[in-house]
């Protein structure tokens, strides 16, 4: 069985966390797995997805870079609800085309997420705007609710999709 990792990065509070817990327990702020695992089928074939749950890079900068090194694949998430992580993003995607692109330039997997999507009235990125910035990088777009479930097993199989393209 083949054996990706990834990392999940973001601002702080934009649900990192809480996407990681509902994919692995199928739960909502509830037990944390801490071994961060988790074996499933994506189209019929089986696979093990170790999933690193990341702190913000400006936060901790170097921790950061080490969590970049360490990863194949990376889900960038932002909330819809705050314009601020939205712009994080950009610099994560910065930070992962710097360090991997000097490693020798592969195309990275990269799925971008948009987390919160329940918080209707609060929404403060569009749509369209999440979509135009996955066509400029190539890689996926999806909005999710770690509350509601939505579209989280969808983030999860596209990533292991790419990694295994890879
Ligand atoms: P992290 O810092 O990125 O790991 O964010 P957390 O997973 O800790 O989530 C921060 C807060 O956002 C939590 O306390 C949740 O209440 C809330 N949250 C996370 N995901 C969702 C979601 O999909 N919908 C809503 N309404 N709230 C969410
Ligand atoms: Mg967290």
């Amino acid at each position: 069985m083949r054996v990706f990792q990834c990392a999940v990065m973001g601002s702080g509070g934009v649900g990192k966390s809480a996407i990681t817990v509902r994919f692995i327990n199928g739960s909502y702020l509830e037990w944390y797995d801490p071994t961060n695992r988790k074996q499933f089928n994506v189209d019929n074939q089986p696979c093990l997805l170790e999933i690193l749950d990341t702190a913000g890079i400006d936060q901790y900068l170097t921790l950061n870079d080490m969590f970049i090194r360490e990863s194949e694949g990376f889900i960038l998430v932002f909330s819809l609800c705050q314009r601020d992580s939205f712009e994080e993003v950009l610099r994560t995607y910065d930070a992962i085309q710097r360090i991997k692109l000097s490693e020798g330039g592969r195309i990275i997997p990269i799925v971008i997420v948009g987390n919160k999507s329940d918080l209707i009235d609060e929404r403060e990125v569009d749509t369209t705007e999440g979509e135009k910035l996955s066509l400029n990088w190539n890689c996926s777009y999806y909005e999710t609710s770690a509350r509601t479930s939505i579209n989280i097993n969808s983030v999860f199989e596209d990533i292991v999709r790419q990694l295994r393209k890879n």
